[in-house]
């Protein structure tokens, strides 16, 4: 038996969110290649937050066990690339949406979605990391291939306290970039200091609609919450700038005018770290491993248990949580 957050749909339609105790035989089988995990540690991301609320569908069947993502060690394999001991990590591929996640004490998955737990990491470190920490650095690395240089300008990291955003501004700061932090939390300026930022701005600044074309200021940009910011963002990023888009926690919509890219040859570069192929991940992993600074993680994250998780997964759509918030599902 192992314990896990358990989701089912009640009467009314509604997602229900338990800490159940589950037999392993429930566990996903798989007819090659399958590989079951002892979870040390999964963590909230907000899309977990919309799973486990149910806010949006991205559960795709029930009774399901959410979690995006997790870290620990290999139990057993029917895989060729991985052996008992082995400790690893998963982020994505749909894992706690169409396929039981990381929320719980035990996980099966294919093998092929697997990257190795980096050797200088623990499985804390890497779930304190974890999708959003992954997702920073496939934006950096997005931004490194259009070529925009630590010496050419300021780079907007928006949602800066959030778990994708702490982690960009802190991955750019050590990368040598001057950050421009943008939050709607005053109170957290502080700790966006600390991770790196030169620079805090109000994102009341960005979310509201604004003119086609605005002051150049960016040559780059790590959007996390979509709508009128990342159009602003656009708007006022210098020719030949770059702006990633990964999220979308102010909403789906994009209401952008062509402007910047006809007009300032702007590049809008979308990054996925769901489906991302494993050599991606593994580049984005090895230099998790080697640019971030370590010190950032305690800033970042903080810990809780299984149960707790189910009130953070309903904070973290509000948009208060500060950093990463790991859950160790063995407590
Ligand atoms: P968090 O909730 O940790 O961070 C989101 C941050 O966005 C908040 O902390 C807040 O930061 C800001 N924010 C919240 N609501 C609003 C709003 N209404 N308007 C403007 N800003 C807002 O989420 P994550 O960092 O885990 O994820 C960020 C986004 O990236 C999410 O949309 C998520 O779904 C997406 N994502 C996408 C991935 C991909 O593969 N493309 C992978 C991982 C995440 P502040 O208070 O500092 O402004």
């Amino acid at each position: 038996m192992f314990n896990a957050i358990h989701l089912e749909k009640n009467a009314d339609n509604a997602t229900l969110a338990t800490v159940r105790s589950l037999d392993e035989s429930a566990l996903p089988t798989f007819d090659t290649g399958g590989v079951t995990v002892a979870v040390d540690y999964s963590t909230i991301n907000y899309k977990d937050g919309l799973a486990i609320t149910g806010k949006s569908p991205v559960v795709r069947k029930f009774p399901m066990v959410p979690g995006i993502d997790f870290a620990g060690t290999v139990t057993a394999s029917e895989h060729a690339d991985w052996k008992v001991g082995d400790q690893v990590v998963l982020d994505g591929w749909g894992v706690g949406e169409s396929h039981w996640g990381g929320l719980a004490q035990q996980a099966r998955v294919s093998g092929d979605w697997l990257v190795r737990c980096p050797a200088s990491m623990t499985t804390y470190e890497a779930m304190a990391i974890g999708t959003a920490g992954y997702t920073a650095m496939l934006s950096v690395m997005a931004l490194e291939r259009q070529g925009v240089s630590a010496a050419a300008g300021e780079i907007l990291v928006t949602g800066a306290t959030g778990g994708v955003g702490s982690f960009a501004v802190s991955l750019l700061k050590t990368l040598g970039y001057r950050v421009v932090a943008s939050t709607g939390k005053a109170s957290e300026a502080a700790f966006l200091q600390a991770l790196g930022a030169a620079e805090v701005i109000d994102r009341a600044t960005l979310s509201s609609p604004g003119k086609p074309l605005q002051k150049e200021r960016w040559t780059g940009v790590v959007d996390t919450v979509g709508s009128h910011t990342l159009a602003n963002a656009c708007a006022m990023t210098r020719y030949g700038g770059t702006v990633t888009a990964c999220g979308l926690a102010q909403g789906m919509d994009f209401p952008v005018t062509v402007a910047p890219f006809i007009l300032r040859g702007v590049k809008l570069i979308g990054v996925d770290s769901v489906m991302a192929p494993l050599a991606v991940r593994n580049e984005a992993w090895t230099r998790l491993a080697r640019d971030l600074d370590r010190k950032a993680i305690e800033r970042i994250a903080r810990t809780v248990g299984l149960a707790a998780a189910i009130d953070v997964a309903k904070e973290i759509l509000t948009g208060s949580v500060r950093g990463r918030v790991v859950v160790d599902v063995n407590r």
